[in-house]
């Protein structure tokens, strides 16, 4: 099939991106399972004009909205993509071709996991792993932070502002010496040298254990491990993730290369909704414009 924009991701930048290119009246097409977002398990209440609203909600309502605007949606994976003479051939999981003038990258971040015995079954019941998107539930509760880095650090300070109380369990820590000073002068409780076993709980967490048998009467676990982006598909383009992988784009959200965009939470932190979605519509726009301007 031949086509002007291709969006691979079908999350929050990806949608929004469908939205601005399909208004400047190329052809789009829009591929990606809406329940690998990140957004079908959140509930936001820090996005413009949206008091309280589940992620779910507004995706689906989104994508709808896409497609009233005439781009075309396929609830399937990319799996393969090339640059060809005068543009880029696209495969998905169920063996669909696609040609395009231009490719917009959505394809946000998969969170690294603890993978401990908890996690998944308490994942949006007390575990998480966005301490800016969900610091708010936890307001007088006691919760933990687990990881090594300065980003466990930074949650763990944004966290002490709300929480009862705060553990950061760290089994080394590598935070950043400024970090740790502002760590070691608050009342968060470092819980260093071992790493938790299993997440407790019944219908939400209650607890966390560690190898060395300590527990934590906790509400929340926060999860701090860094992020994979899908770097692989953005390296088929010549497009090559920072020391974050992260994807570099300008301010218009084109990647160093020719007729690539790149949106949301895979050109780096932070990992917010609004963030995403503005992305989304510069990348949508440009990759629009990016084609008009191969047709004259
Ligand atoms: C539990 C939770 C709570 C959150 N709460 C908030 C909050 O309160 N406020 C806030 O601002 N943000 C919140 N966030 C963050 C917010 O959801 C993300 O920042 C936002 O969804 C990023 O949008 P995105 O489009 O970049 O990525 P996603 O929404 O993750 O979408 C990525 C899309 O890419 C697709 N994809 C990946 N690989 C491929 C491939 N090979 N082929 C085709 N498609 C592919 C996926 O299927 C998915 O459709 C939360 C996140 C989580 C996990």
């Amino acid at each position: 099939m031949d086509i002007d924009v291709i969006i691979i991701g079908s999350g929050a930048a990806g949608v929004q991106a469908a939205i601005h290119a399909a208004r400047k009246k190329v052809r789009v097409v829009m591929i990606g399972k809406p329940d690998n977002s990140a957004l079908m398990k959140a509930h936001i209440e820090n996005y413009f004009g949206v008091a309280m609203a589940t992620g779910q909600e507004l995706l689906l309502r989104g994508i709808k909205q896409a497609e009233g605007f005439g781009a075309t949606f396929y609830p399937e994976e990319v799996i393969g993509i090339e640059i060809s003479e005068d543009g880029f051939h696209i495969r998905t999981d169920s063996l669909k071709e696609f040609h395009s003038k231009a490719v917009v990258l959505a394809m946000g971040i998969s969170r690294n996991k603890l993978n401990v015995e908890g996690e998944e079954e308490f994942h949006g019941m007390g575990v998480s792993y966005c301490a800016n998107c969900d610091a708010g539930f936890f307001k007088k509760r006691p919760v933990a932070v687990v990881g090594d880095g300065s980003a466990a650090a930074v949650s763990a300070l944004l966290l002490k502002d709300y929480a009862s109380k705060v553990y950061w369990v760290a089994e080394t820590v590598k935070a950043s010496a400024e970090l740790l000073e502002q760590v070691k002068a608050s009342e968060i409780e470092m819980v260093e040298g071992s790493r938790p076993l299993r997440i407790i709980g019944d219908k939400t967490v209650k607890a966390i254990e560690l190898k060395d048998g300590r527990q934590l009467e906790v509400d929340g676990v926060f999860i701090e491990m860094g992020a994979k982006g899908a770097a692989e598909l953005a390296m088929e383009l010549g497009v090559l993730p920072d020391d974050n992988g992260s994807l570099p784009v300008d301010r218009n959200c084109r990647t160093e290369a020719q007729g690539v965009f790149a949106c949301g939470d895979i050109t780096g932190q932070p990992w917010q909704l609004a963030k995403a979605v503005g992305e989304g519509c510069l990348a949508g726009l440009a990759a629009a414009a990016f084609v008009r301007k191969e047709k004259e």
